[in-house]
């Protein structure tokens, strides 16, 4: 059994609790306009080319089967209708300027990869999480690795848009100790906007989540001019109320633009490329409308910026 993986993250602090790995599968089936991770979006492998290690030795050129590099002053162009993902050009490069996002992992590997940092694990009530991308989209892997995982007593969280069959998401999410659901908005034409996908299939998911009282953490990115009004996280605070009584904490995820260099390295457009950060201030006041709808353990966690 394979999965194509585009990173795992050891000692990660944000995804659950204590340490944990963090193993991010590759392929999502929205497009959030301020997604964070943009190389999780395409199911398939991608090269990537980083203009920081490049020393203009070409070996890449000659070494490319298809010919679909070219080295300009403007910097490298993939011609990625060409470009297989082999992989040859990274690895005749002699400064690491190329490299292949995502990779295919044997269940057993990826396994043995987790189980380095056990010690970790049991010393901090940390464990493993399952990311993306979105996890939901390789489901027999997921729920193979949880397995894997459960059998040997190590706590695993799914991150998860709810983006998903009923079926999958129950069978996914179901022996998981922790579910982190995004809830970006309660709009659901802001959702066809800005994420792609409409709420329907993400709401019913979310509500049966609810009934079936395993401990969930929701977040909602904060992503100025499409989910950071008062209106939005009014509503999805209500809706936590009054679906997730099984909610344990409710994250404020502040945009990030650290991401810019990314999507240009993937050809892809961006488009808060020049939204600043939110302000702390802001945040706190979104925190404070969130608690005052009831919501428990309102959480900020991300870099904000403050006024003077
Ligand atoms: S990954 Fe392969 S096909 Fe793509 S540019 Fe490199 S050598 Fe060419
Ligand atoms: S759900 Fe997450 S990974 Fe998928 S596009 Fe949105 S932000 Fe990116």
């Amino acid at each position: 059994m394979e999965a194509t993986i585009f990173n795992v993250q050891r000692f990660s602090t944000e995804d659950g609790p204590g340490i944990r790995t963090t193993v991010f599968f590759k392929g999502c089936p929205l497009r959030c306009a301020w997604c964070h991770n943009p190389e999780g979006i395409s199911p398939r492998p991608e090269l990537m080319w980083y203009d920081t290690h490049c020393i203009a030795a070409r070996d890449c050129l000659a070494a490319c089967p298809e010919s679909a590099l070219e080295l300009t002053a403007d910097g490298m162009n993939i011609d990625r209708d060409k470009c297989t993902a082999c992989g040859t050009c990274a690895e005749e490069c002699p400064a690491a300027a190329l490299d292949i996002i995502g990779v295919t992992w044997t269940l057993d590997k990826l396994f043995d990869e987790i189980v380095r940092d056990v010690s970790f694990y049991e010393n901090s009530g940390g464990g493993i999480t399952l990311s993306g991308g979105e996890v939901l989209l390789q489901h027999d892997f997921a729920s193979a690795l949880i397995h894997k995982c459960k059998q040997n007593k190590l706590h695993v969280a799914v991150d998860t848009t709810g983006f998903a069959s009923p079926g999958i998401f129950d069978n996914v999410t179901g022996p998981a100790d922790l579910v982190l659901l995004d809830l970006k908005t309660m709009d659901d034409a802001a959702s066809r906007e800005f994420t792609g996908v409409s709420l329907d299939l993400i709401l019913e998911n979310a509500r049966r989540l609810g009934q079936s009282g395993k401990p969930v953490w929701v977040r909602t990115p904060v992503v100025p001019g499409a989910t950071d009004s008062p209106d939005n996280i009014e509503a999805v605070s209500r809706f936590i109320v009054a679906n997730l009584p099984n909610c344990e904490r409710y994250d404020l995820l502040p945009f990030s633009n650290l991401c810019i260099s990314k999507y240009e390295r993937l050809d892809m457009p961006f488009r808060f490329r020049k939204t600043e950060l939110p302000a702390q201030e802001s945040m706190d006041e979104l925190k404070s409308l969130a608690e005052s709808c009831g919501v428990k353990n309102v959480v900020v966690q991300g870099l904000t910026v403050r006024n003077a």
